[in-house]
């Protein structure tokens, strides 16, 4: 396959890869053929995949408002994925117009882009790093991105910890972000779960074993222990569609958006 222009130099273009599989969901027009034709199979087994990840969405957006709302004005979005409707400092300002937000992803394209739509935006910096190093990140964050660890600070891992192996410590990567930053900052979790869908979880989890991200599905208590320390808020860790979920948006049954989702503060 040709290199797309919008493409940077040294993208592997015959691997699929988890930003753009989800860009496709999500009915963006940044992925190659070898990510439709991943989307394609995995559609065919979950129909109702682009359903699930725009209810992922919708809570990103829900959780921001809430954030904001609740007196946090920086945001470090880790695994912020490749831009589309609804991008956090656009959710944030929207709120408040002195919001910062630092965007972090591991994948080339998700950065390229991020840094496109951003033009010079002094508030606003996309890095590419790689969230399983907290230090590396959080020195980046206040660098490049302006980030001041005194004050609070939301973490956002939204459909990004299921990235991140047993073998890879993700409680130790959320300590370490937990630890480095301010008394009331926060945190947001979406994390896909495997909990009542049989079959179909382990075919998931195939697809994503050819991407340079491999998925780990967790249960209730496994993405629960992950958030010991956060004092979480009503309504709990949930599945994502039952987290205070606003006019028309709460689907007959939640079990069918299966990941669940908490919003957590730091005690004072
Ligand atoms: N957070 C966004 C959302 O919920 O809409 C995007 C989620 S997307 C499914 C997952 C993103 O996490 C991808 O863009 C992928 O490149 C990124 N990612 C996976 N592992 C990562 C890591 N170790 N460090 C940083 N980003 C990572």
């Amino acid at each position: 396959m040709t290199r797309p222009d919008w493409a940077p130099y040294g993208v592997d273009l015959d691997r699929p890869n988890a930003a753009r599989v989800y860009d496709y969901y999500l009915g963006g027009a940044h992925n190659f053929a070898v990510d439709r034709e991943m989307a394609a199979q995995a559609m065919a087994a979950w129909p109702e995949l682009p359903q699930i990840m725009r209810a992922n969405r919708a809570f990103l957006r829900r959780a921001v408002r809430f954030l904001v709302r609740s007196g946090v004005r920086q945001f470090l979005d880790l695994g912020s994925g490749i831009p589309t409707v609804g991008n956090v400092h656009e959710v944030a300002r929207a709120q408040d117009p002195s919001c910062r937000v630092v965007y972090v992803d591991i994948d080339p394209v998700a950065v390229a882009q991020s840094r496109a739509i951003l033009d010079g935006d002094p508030l606003v910096r996309a890095v590419q790093a790689d969230l399983r190093s907290p230090a590396r990140v959080l020195d980046l964050a206040v660098t490049e991105g302006g980030l001041d660890l005194a004050q609070p600070v939301a973490v956002l891992l939204v459909a990004v910890l299921h990235f991140v192996a047993d073998g890879d410590d993700p409680a130790g990567v959320i300590g370490g972000y937990r630890e480095a930053t301010a008394p009331g900052s926060a945190i947001a979790v979406c994390h896909a779960t495997a909990d009542g869908q049989g079959d179909k979880a382990d075919e998931h989890r195939a697809f994503y074993a050819r991407t340079p991200t491999p998925m780990t599905m967790r249960s209730r208590a496994e993405v629960g222990k992950l958030l010991e320390g956060y004092e979480l808020v009503e309504p709990g860790l949930v599945y994502m569609a039952l987290w205070r979920p606003e006019d028309d948006e709460l689907p007959d049954r939640p079990e069918d958006y299966p990941g669940y989702a908490a919003v957590g503060f730091h005690p004072v």
